[in-house]
């Protein structure tokens, strides 16, 4: 029992050197940076980016650097009348699929009207991409509309929106994250290093850091979830020995490592309202490129010119 208790302090202490070590190197990187980055990328970031700088930054040279996998694509049955909307999007996903990469702009779709609150997709997307405390892709947010006493509850999902013009990409000073020609903005956790500034552009709050917390921390042995390698951006990521996500900025991809094996991001899968909708915009057969023509339809705080590519139904 003791030597048990002895190991786990042992571990907790490297754990915490490890964290030393992280916080220390960054500490350096930022005294030598933080001057005239934070004038030059942070601040007017924080003003927002005009387009000519976003297109600027799509220009960047890791934009799009790690090989696609092959598509095994997935037997679906026949189209038929009424079928699963589900099955229909896979058919979309799959289509989108077989042009190059530029040809497609994929979209997440929200019906208000349907979110139940039920935080299912929140829960499902800390699963597949095993989020430890602190970071969450997919919140639900509970507001109340209205003015008393005519007032209603809602729930607006809240994923990362894969802005159009996103003010997170050009502030980063390692070019670690940056827009992909298929609309997804991604994080390379290799080059990230933790500054943090693209968390504070995010008008949106869509971002989140990883500080190497695990849930079953405080308790005799890690649970096996945690410990388990996630594979977002088809790459498999230890946490244990705390390498890469942890001490990087984390976000949702729309389950890029899904979508482009074909498989719907599991936020929509797991949605038991079936309330969210995905696809590719640029396929006018596709159920989203129907849906965003729609004249309930909004984005969030439009007026910053981000452009989001998550659309609301209300
Ligand atoms: S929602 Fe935030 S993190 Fe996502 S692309 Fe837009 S600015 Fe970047
Ligand atoms: S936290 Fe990482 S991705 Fe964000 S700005 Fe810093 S280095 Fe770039």
């Amino acid at each position: 029992m003791e030597d048990t208790d002895n190991g786990r302090i042992d571990k907790e202490n490297n754990r915490k050197t490890d964290l030393e070590k992280y916080d220390l190197a960054r500490r350096e990187f930022l005294e030598k940076f933080a001057s005239g980055v934070f004038a030059s990328l942070v601040a007017p970031a924080l003003g927002f980016v005009s387009s000519s700088k976003a297109e600027e930054t799509s220009e960047e040279p890791n934009k799009y650097h790690y090989k696609l996998p092959n598509l095994k694509e997935i037997e679906l049955p026949e189209p038929r009348p009424n079928e699963d909307v589900l099955i229909r999007m896979m058919r979309d996903l799959q289509r989108a699929l077989n042009k190059p990469i530029e040809q497609r702009k994929w979209v997440m779709v929200i019906d208000l009207r349907k979110c139940i609150g039920c935080h299912a997709c929140t829960v499902a997307c800390i699963v597949e991409n095993k989020l430890p405390p602190g970071v969450v892709y997919r919140p639900v947010i509970d507001e109340e509309i209205g003015e008393f006493p005519n007032v209603a509850r809602r729930f607006v999902p809240r994923p990362c929106f894969q802005c159009e013009n996103p003010p997170c990409t050009p502030v980063c000073p390692v070019k670690a994250t940056y827009k992909r020609p298929d609309g997804i903005v991604a994080i390379d956790y290799e080059k990230c290093i933790g500054c943090k500034y693209c968390i504070t552009a995010c008008p949106y709050g869509a971002r989140s850091y990883d500080f190497g917390e695990n849930y079953t921390d405080a308790t005799p042995s890690l649970s096996e979830i945690e410990e388990a390698p996630n594979f977002e951006y088809h790459r498999k990521w230890k946490r244990a020995g705390h390498e890469s996500p942890v001490g990087n900025a984390r976000k949702c991809h729309f389950c890029l490592h899904r979508i482009e094996r074909g498989l719907l991001p599991q936020c929509v899968t797991s949605c038991i309202g079936r309330a969210t909708f995905f696809g590719d915009k640029n396929d006018p057969d596709s159920l989203v490129a129907g849906l965003i023509t729609k004249p309930n339809v909004m984005r969030l705080k439009e007026e910053l010119g981000t452009e989001p590519n998550v659309y609301y139904l209300t």
